[in-house]
């Protein structure tokens, strides 16, 4: 069997194995049970998914993880999190979980390339961007509609590009940028910024940062290429054409929980729903990080839940002797 993975071509069909705690997913909830886990030596294994480090690798830089006074590069966090983890004996599997069956332990998940059997499971799945669903926007991806500014903004250099939404994200990433492009105008449904103060005085403050108000986009339009997006004023009605060369959208995120649906509780936005900060509708299955968290989502907080995670598993495994 032959896919591709990342960028990567994998190839060949392994035989799976069972392992005492199989963790999904390598953000910083994954990365931390991992760590967790190989300290109370469960042997843990870590299926990585598309991108090893989740929603940080998609990201510049991380300022307000803990001990890191002048900030890190996020590429570095995430190989400080795994050499960290690997350092206790955790192993990480660069595939994908396709489907998996709760409904008896021990519990199979099984990936593109093997099935695995494990007698606890961390899932820690994330969430992905969320889309605008306008006309153009499936059509432009990667031809100028991004959701991430750290992988595609080096493409924008003396470039115009907007910024869809008015959250952290948007506002940092807009900031993020300014490096590159002549000018950012960051597009945004209300007339009142989500994102945290610190990052609004910054983006008010920023000569090559415009904003744009009470509107939304409503097409975006371009052959080959981005070249206009169709906005609509929310209050007047009002809808015009604005030429641009690039389409940034930050306007949240959808839980990674597809594989979950009618096996474990999710509540109406599809979040797994958790009891005691990290477990799951399933006795052996715990969920942690923004796949079960609609509200901090933060690196720190998400490392927290995983590391609760993994002694919740612990605690589970010892109890059953
Ligand atoms: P978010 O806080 O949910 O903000 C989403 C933004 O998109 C909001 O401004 C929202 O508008 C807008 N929006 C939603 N749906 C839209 C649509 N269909 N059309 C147009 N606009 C739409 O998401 P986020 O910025 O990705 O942040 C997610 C979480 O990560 C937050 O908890 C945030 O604090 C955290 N985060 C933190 C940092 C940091 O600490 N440095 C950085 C990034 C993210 P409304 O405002 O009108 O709802």
């Amino acid at each position: 069997m032959e896919f591709q993975l990342g960028g990567l071509q994998v190839s060949g069909e392994t035989q799976g194995e069972h392992v005492r705690v199989l963790i999904i997913g390598s953000g910083p909830a994954g990365m931390s049970a991992a760590l967790y886990a190989a300290r109370d030596q469960l042997e843990p294994l870590v299926l990585t998914g598309m991108e090893m480090g989740g929603q940080v690798s998609l990201t510049d830089r991380i300022d307000n993880y803990p001990g890191f006074p002048e900030g890190i590069k996020a590429q570095e966090l995430i190989d400080r999190f795994k050499a960290q983890a690997e350092r206790f004996g955790a192993r990480f599997v660069m595939d994908v979980a396709t489907e998996v069956d709760l409904s008896q332990r021990p519990f199979t998940v099984k990936t593109y390339s093997a099935t695995y059997t494990a007698d606890a499971l961390i899932i820690a799945t994330g969430a992905s961007a969320r889309k605008l669903e306008v006309p153009g926007e499936a059509e432009l991806t990667g031809k100028g509609v991004s959701y991430c500014a750290t992988c595609d903004g080096w493409f924008f250099q003396d470039k115009d590009v907007i910024v869809v939404g008015g959250g952290d994200s948007a506002v940092e990433e807009g900031l993020f940028l300014t490096r590159y492009a002549r000018k950012v105008t960051i597009v945004h449904r209300r007339n009142k910024l989500r994102a945290q103060p610190y990052l609004q005085k910054q983006a008010f403050e920023h000569p090559k940062i415009d904003f744009i108000w009470d509107t939304v986009v409503t097409e975006i339009l371009g052959k080959d290429a981005v070249e206009a997006v169709r906005l609509r004023n929310v209050k007047t009605g009002e809808e015009r054409v604005m030429p641009i060369d690039g389409v940034f959208i930050f306007i949240g995120h959808i839980p990674n929980t597809e594989l979950f649906k009618g096996q474990l509780e999710l509540d109406e936005r599809g979040y797994i729903k958790v009891h005691n900060w990290v477990k799951t509708s399933v006795p052996g299955v715990f969920a942690a990080g923004e796949v079960a968290d609609p509200r901090y989502r933060q690196v720190v907080t998400s490392a927290g839940m995983g590391a609760a995670a993994a002694i919740e598993a612990r605690h589970f495994l010892s109890e059953e002797g």
